[in-house]
């Protein structure tokens, strides 16, 4: 039987006047999971995770946390999840244990609980030895992991956090990767937003790439990879003058997979260099680099023009926002 999933989206769509900020996102993400939602900004990832979090009501489309309809039972869903916004006022003139004392009393955790709950959370996200320092006095990637124990102060199955290692250096970075992966093996399900893939890549389960209010492509990171890959660039030098690239942009243009065919390099002298987009994959790559080359073509390069991921990525979004623009 198939678990219910802790997350659930079916064509949400949330619309402020004329402006889409999201347009129809299906999202399905399993008890375990960590789950990212990827995107530039403005794509609407914090939208997205406020409709999840109750804060906000789509205009579209239905949504569920732990099987819970959202509009239904707002109540209910909030007992379930801890949200981290990616904007978090926190209140400085506070000391650690204060600030999670007093989150404790509002989710109503009984006080002779309260100080062993707030020792476990200091524990979990790294700031055992901060307890009696003043909010204040914490380094951001600090306020960034007392936020995050905030959010588990009344032990929620899902955390949606929106954008938690934005502004934080490499190394903050890597420490909140590392909790939230703690914070999994304990059994939460977590919601992650970020707009920089490779950081979601490693811990993830599963990532959406979102842009512009839709989901362009969803699955495990190397599904995500394999499908951003297949829809590189190569790079191709021609010898031969005018004539010869003009046929060999003909001879392109009929091919499986190839888009359109774009010459990057008008230099007089030297090989004539042509863009490729091209939707096959390493083997179709090489059959293509051999027919062209028993076609008669005078192939002097071919590369593709980009193995970095992120670089990828931003290119896949551009390119969605070329064709919603045209
Ligand atoms: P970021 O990474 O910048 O936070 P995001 O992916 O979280 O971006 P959203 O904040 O969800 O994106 O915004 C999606 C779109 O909706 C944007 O174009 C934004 O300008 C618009 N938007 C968001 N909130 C409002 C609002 N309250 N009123 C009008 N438009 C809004």
């Amino acid at each position: 039987m198939m678990s219910v999933p802790v997350v659930e989206t079916r064509g949400l769509v949330k619309r402020y006047g004329d402006q889409v900020a999201v347009a129809g996102v299906d999202l399905r993400v399993g008890p375990g999971e960590i789950y990212g939602l990827v995107g530039p900004n403005g794509a609407g990832k914090t939208t997205t995770m406020r409709i999840l979090a109750t804060l906000l009501a789509p205009t579209a489309g239905e949504a569920f946390v732990a099987g819970i309809p959202i509009d239904a039972d707002p109540i209910e869903v909030r007992r379930r999840i801890g949200y981290m916004p990616d904007f978090y006022g926190v209140y400085d003139d506070l000391r650690v244990w204060e600030y999670l004392d007093f989150f404790g009393r509002c989710y109503g955790v009984p006080a002779n609980r309260r100080p062993t709950m707030i020792g476990e959370l200091l524990e979990i996200v790294g700031l055992g030895d901060k307890r009696d320092a003043y909010v204040e006095s914490l380094s951001r990637g600090m306020r960034q992991r007392l936020c995050l124990a905030h959010t588990l102060v009344h032990d929620p199955v899902l955390l949606i956090l929106d954008e938690p290692a934005s502004g934080l250096d490499p190394r903050a970075r890597v420490e909140m990767r590392e909790i939230l992966r703690e914070l999994r093996s304990m059994g939460k399900t977590i919601l992650v937003s970020s707009h920089i893939l490779p950081e979601l890549g490693e811990m993830c389960t599963g990532v959406a790439i979102i842009d512009r209010g839709e989901v362009l492509r969803a699955g495990t990171i190397d599904e995500i990879e394999r499908s951003l890959r297949a829809a590189a660039l190569i790079q191709v030098e021609i010898l031969g003058g005018d004539e010869a690239v003009t046929a060999a942009t003909t001879w392109l243009a009929g091919r499986d997979a190839v888009g359109e065919v774009i010459r990057v390099d008008e230099a007089a002298d030297g090989p004539a260099r042509l863009e490729i987009p091209f939707g096959g994959d390493d083997e179709a790559q090489a059959d293509l680099l051999r027919a062209m080359v028993e076609a008669g073509h005078r192939v002097a390069g071919f590369s593709q023009a980009t193995t970095d991921l992120e670089e990828i990525f931003l290119r896949v979004t551009g390119q969605a926002r070329d064709e919603v623009e045209a």
